[in-house]
């Protein structure tokens, strides 16, 4: 997605040659605009998958996909990093571990809000080495729903991420794929 990576180029800082920051458009300010034309993209990409739900990990994944499920019109879950004081014994959770904090989270999500009906399209904002989207594939596993596909804003390439989810069969399509990261530089793959 041409203006995706356009963003990417002016307004992404490199952190180091691992970590980019996308604190203006996705990460800490929000720009609606650009999400809901991410949201557009997604829909389109995945309308002939049959998904019934979109699902994301809080908190950086909620706008591409809240904007997702807004355009096709289904509901949008966001699985939780901290248990709710309301959580119950019908939580499902399973342990992820952050790439950018470094720190283990358990993630959860309440097991009544997906069924064996449902086709759930997951989405990231990032996909580094693959745990939160893998995360969430076992969230939707164990409630016996089925995992339409995975929809990440931005791919680390040069990182596992995509070579685990696709040994684990799922399909990924990411709107921007970073070959690699330099010092104020960003290359991408299709350049
Ligand atoms: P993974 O689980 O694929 O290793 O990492 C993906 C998760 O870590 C994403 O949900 C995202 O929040 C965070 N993440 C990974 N790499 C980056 C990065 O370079 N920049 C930012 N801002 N977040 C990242």
């Amino acid at each position: 997605m041409e203006e995706l990576k356009n963003r990417i180029r002016k307004e992404g800082k490199v952190i180091d040659e691992e970590i980019l920051k996308v604190d203006h458009f996705l990460n800490h300010q929000i720009d609606p605009i650009l999400m809901c034309k991410i949201g557009e993209q997604f829909a389109r990409i995945f309308k002939e998958t049959e998904v019934t739900k979109v699902i994301t990990l809080e908190s950086s994944g909620i706008a591409p996909a809240l904007m997702t499920g807004f355009i096709m019109k289904l509901p949008v879950i966001f699985a939780r990093k901290k248990k709710p004081v309301t959580a119950n014994e019908d939580m499902l959770s399973t342990e992820v571990y952050s790439f950018t904090k470094k720190v283990t989270n358990t993630i959860s999500l309440e097991k009544s809000l997906l069924s064996p009906e449902d086709r759930v399209l997951v989405i990231d904002d990032f996909l580094a080495n693959g745990a939160a989207s893998l995360g969430l594939t076992k969230l939707i596993k164990t409630a016996g729903a089925k995992v339409a596909g995975i929809g990440i804003v931005i791919e680390k390439s040069f990182q596992e991420g995509r070579r685990r989810l696709e040994e684990a069969g799922y399909s990924v399509c990411s709107l921007a794929r970073i070959a690699s990261l330099k010092e104020n530089h960003v290359s991408f793959l299709d350049e």
